[in-house]
């Protein structure tokens, strides 16, 4: 790779971060057992999402806990390879 070709990339790849922070920096504090359900404010309770993953994330999972989504995931899955067989 040319060194041109380099800091092209390299500055694309600062470009790409500096608007990751950009959005990183509306992070929200998640709860992965939330707060209705009992979930409290410790450390090993909360994740960092940025403000639109956040929001994805309670769009398709409600407020499942993260396992909780994983399984999901999977059922709907094996759902697919049931209906589909692929
Ligand atoms: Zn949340």
């Amino acid at each position: 790779m040319s060194n041109h070709r380099r800091r092209r990339k390299a500055r694309k790849m600062s470009q790409r971060k500096r608007e990751f922070l950009e959005r990183a920096g509306y992070c929200n504090q998640h709860h992965n057992l939330s707060r209705c359900r009992g979930g409290n404010k410790s450390s090993q309770n909360l994740i960092l999402f940025d403000e639109r993953r956040h929001a994805a994330f309670h769009l398709l999972c409600g407020n499942r806990t993260l396992r909780e989504a994983a399984e999901l995931f999977i059922r709907l899955d094996n759902m697919r390879k049931k209906y589909y067989g692929m």
